[in-house]
């Protein structure tokens, strides 16, 4: 073998080197290609944003708002059906019809019509409006929830978007956040509480006597509960009457409110409280029974504001 061979060799050796790089690199350069390719093709993956108006007003788009960024509970639009009004519908729902206003931001009323649409969420809870300069920290303040359960449950939400909602499991909703119209209605709501659980066996307004058969004004709501039932003051206030005599109302209290409210609490069998002395809302104040004129036991409830009695119903819960 002569010199030139060997060197011969050698330079074929590198000639088919240097191909095979510059093969492996042009075949790099057309997958980055292709791979590129693909990648552009495909669209990129966001959550749907919704304007402050769609989401306050289109309720299947807040609830695909929710669907996507609220773990744990489901929203659905509901049709509202014959004979329905919120606290039946809550009350199917498991919740209390505050869950209901908490999640129905658009609502200026507790009446609602037949087909119309409302949010309801498979478990309890409110939605919070997002404020101006909101964080984390003082949503979960302001509700009284741990911070981080509060960003585990909406794990969908990243930046918090004034005008966008927040889920809040199991809490009532914030009055000072409701539109002027429900607040109103809600606080004054707030206000009182039942004297005590049962049955409405009479209600407010035009009715047949049950004793004298005549068309009479029932100005409050009957209770129907066993005697000797503990009654409960329906707000915080102080005892103006407490006595076995009060015409019809047979043994009776009468509490004095603030802002002019007076509760009455009639039909009683016993009284624990007496005239001058403060109560507290829920403080129970008697037992109820079956004097005055009645045909069985109940609790007679009613509320006035100066002179003119007014629907308990619309100021109980
Ligand atoms: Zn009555």
């Amino acid at each position: 073998m002569n010199f030139c061979n060997v060197k011969s060799a050698a330079i074929r050796w590198s000639l088919f080197v240097a191909l095979l790089l510059c093969g492996c690199v042009f075949l790099q350069l057309i997958i980055a290609r292709k791979a590129s390719a693909i990648i552009s093709s495909v669209p990129s993956v966001s959550i749907p944003s919704y304007s402050p108006d769609v989401l306050l007003n289109d309720i299947e788009a807040r609830a695909k708002y929710l669907a996507l960024r609220v773990k744990d509970t489901n929203f659905f639009a509901y049709s509202v059906q014959p004979k329905d009004n919120l606290w039946k519908i809550a009350k199917k729902y498991g919740y209390s019809v505050h869950s209901i206003i908490g999640t129905n931001p658009q609502l200026k009323t507790y009446e609602v019509n037949l087909n119309q649409k409302i949010l309801l969420p498979s478990s309890g809870g409110s939605l919070h409006p997002i404020q101006d300069n909101d964080t984390w920290k003082k949503i979960a303040e302001r509700y009284d929830v741990d911070e981080k359960i509060l960003q585990d449950v909406n794990f969908g939400i990243s930046n918090l978007v004034p005008g966008e909602y927040v889920f809040i499991p199991g809490k009532t909703p914030a009055i000072d956040l409701m539109n002027k119209d429900m607040q109103a209605k809600y606080e004054l709501r707030s206000l009182f509480r039942s004297p005590l659980n049962g049955r409405y066996s009479s209600v407010f307004g035009k009715r047949k006597h049950p004793v004298t058969g005549q068309s009479s004004f029932h100005g409050g709501v009957d209770i129907a509960v066993p005697s000797g039932s503990w009654v409960g003051a329906a707000a915080d206030g102080v005892v103006i009457v407490a006595s076995h005599n009060v015409g019809h109302y047979g043994t009776a209290v009468f509490i004095d409110h603030k802002n002019g409210y007076i509760t009455h609490y009639g039909h009683l069998s016993s009284i624990h409280v007496r005239v001058g002395q403060k109560v507290k809302k829920g403080q129970l104040i008697a037992k109820s029974g079956a004097t005055g004129r009645v045909t069985g036991s109940h609790l007679h409830f009613t509320i006035k504001k100066g002179d003119k009695s007014l629907d308990p119903m619309k100021f109980i819960w």
